[in-house]
């Protein structure tokens, strides 16, 4: 990578992303190193791109505004589900140390495991299924899902620590996704509605394993009960 080729105000003016943390954090991240050399001259501008396995590496645009909205501080907690390149890891891992994300895409995980080593990040990459999060490091203050699923996966919630915030995409397809805001206070949750956006699906080729488990039926009440007027 020609160095020249990354800009010198980057990243670029987001009239909506003002945390000055997060701002810091996507400017420290090489987003270069995330992406093919093909695409290296575009790494630096505001759009998705390739990464291979038919997935893409989301806009910062994207990835701002989703790590802004979990108002994240060195002390927090966070999951991410559906690592991709590793890109938005880093970004989360600029701001907290403690960083878990998971893959489904066995080459991906394992690409974004040494690119992320390579370059010092200090995140936990696992392959599997994100939509059951990762139970043994919760509860996590936040959890970031880069897919998008039809409906909230109950597991996410059960992990989310009191006062934890979720950031997901939902949406049947790319043409009719929203990303929200999901907050866990005690026994109540509330939404926000952050934006229209465009994700790759999350993939669910298996039912969810635990269908029947009667924690994730409350779960599920409770998110029929919040989106029944979305
Ligand atoms: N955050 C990534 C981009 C995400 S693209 C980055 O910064 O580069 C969405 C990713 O979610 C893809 O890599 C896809 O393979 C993965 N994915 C889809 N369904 C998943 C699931 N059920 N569990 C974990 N990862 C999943």
């Amino acid at each position: 990578m020609r160095e020249s080729s990354r800009p010198r105000h980057w990243p670029p003016v987001w009239p909506d992303v003002t945390s000055p943390d997060v701002l810091a954090a996507v400017a420290a991240v090489p987003r270069h190193e995330f992406v093919p050399p093909a695409y290296w001259d575009q790494a630096y501008e505001d759009i998705p791109l390739p990464i291979g396995c038919g997935q893409t590496i989301s806009q910062p645009y994207i990835v701002a505004a989703m790590t802004q909205a979990l108002k994240l501080t060195p002390d927090s907690r966070v999951l991410e589900v559906g690592t991709g390149s590793g890109y938005q890891a880093a970004v989360l891992a600029e701001l907290t140390p403690h960083v878990w994300t998971i893959e489904a895409v066995p080459e991906l995980a394992a690409s974004a495991a040494a690119r992320l080593r390579r370059l010092g990040y200090q995140v936990a990459v696992r392959e599997g299924d994100g939509r059951l999060g990762w139970p043994e490091h919760a509860p996590y203050d936040g959890i970031l899902v880069a897919a998008a699923p039809r409906d909230v996966p109950p597991p996410l919630i059960a992990q989310l620590a009191d006062g934890g915030r979720l950031v997901i995409p939902l949406g049947d397809s790319v043409w009719n996704q929203r990303l929200w805001l999901i907050e866990k206070r005690g026994e109540t949750l509330s939404k926000t509605y952050l934006a229209d956006v465009r994700f790759v699906p999350l993939v669910s080729a298996e039912p969810m394993p635990d269908s029947t488990n009667p924690a994730f039926a409350s779960i599920r009440k409770k998110l029929q009960k919040l989106f029944e007027h979305p």
